[in-house]
């Protein structure tokens, strides 16, 4: 079974065991809970959005992930729901597009922003190597964290057995109903697709209340209720860690749901498109 982050209650940043295991590790999820308890903790930078209160608090999160001395710096990327990774030595000059971050330059923290989609940590504790994913359902069907940690195999010589992981709160298959066709086209990229999916039959109030209406339509016992497809992309993450060889008790994956919990978390779904984006960042401290 996967472990679950244990510091579900009302904190700035939620910390996975796994990835704190790490020696000279920092890392982290932002929640919308602001540092000392004002305002929305929101690390985008939405148009029309203050940027250099944005900024200010992007580098307090930073600052909350590097301890004692200067925040480290902090590179993001304009994400576009692409497989693109880039891997950086320092922050880049012009803002790059892609969902994947990669280094293993010490003492720079590599940052992804979600509000619904899956934020994916990675660490190979022997080469120093980490990585920063944004998975969203486009993401995850383009194997993003498969290609990533592959990536960090190809740049930095890192290996799976050596790496740990850390899915951060996102949607939960509980909030997240999609279509069927995008259930096939899970089922035409993975083998363990059907394993990703729960139907869900709600029933639809208008056909309980007027069941007379809807006995011509289909012969009784024939023929499916209407079924709502619910993925789980948690789960479709986590597989992807496991193909690419990341050992399963090195894989951590929170139990937060953003769209259950919007109460601690930023959800694009449940908050209708009007919410704020929280972080996910992970570097090395320079060794000393
Ligand atoms: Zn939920």
């Amino acid at each position: 079974m996967p472990r679950a982050n244990s510091h579900p209650s009302l904190e700035s940043v939620v910390r996975a065991p796994a990835l704190d295991a790490v020696p000279g590790l920092a890392h982290g999820f932002s929640t919308r809970i602001a540092p000392r308890g004002h305002g929305a903790f929101d690390l985008g930078m939405q148009p029309g959005q203050d940027r250099s209160a944005a900024a200010a608090r992007r580098r307090q999160f930073a600052q909350m992930l590097s301890g004692n001395g200067d925040p480290l710096p902090l590179v993001t990327i304009r994400q576009v729901h692409s497989d693109v990774v880039h891997a950086v030595t320092d922050l880049p000059a012009e803002e790059l597009a892609g969902d994947g971050l990669i280094t293993n330059t010490p003492g720079l923290l590599l940052g992804i922003k979600t509000a619904d989609c899956v934020p994916v940590l990675i660490a190979d504790r022997n080469v120093r190597a980490v990585g920063a994913f944004h998975a969203g359902w486009r993401g995850t069907l383009a194997r993003i964290v498969e290609k990533g940690v592959g990536a960090l195999r190809q740049h930095y010589g890192a290996r799976a057995e050596h790496m740990a992981a850390a899915i951060g709160p996102c949607i939960h298959s509980c909030c997240y109903e999609v279509s069927a066709e995008l259930r096939d086209q899970f089922a035409s990229q993975f083998d363990y697709a059907d394993e990703l999916f729960t139907d869900v039959f709600a029933s639809d109030p208008v056909r309980e209340k007027y069941p007379l209406l809807f006995m011509n339509m289909r012969a009784p016992g024939h023929g499916a209720p209407p079924s709502r497809p619910h993925l789980d992309l948690v789960e479709a993450n986590r597989r992807q860690l496991l193909a690419a060889g990341v050992p399963e008790d090195a894989i951590d994956v929170s139990p937060l749901c953003t769209s259950c919990r919007t109460d601690l978390l930023f959800s694009h779904r449940a908050e209708k498109g009007k919410t704020g984006r929280m972080m996910a960042a992970i570097g090395f401290h320079v060794a000393g």
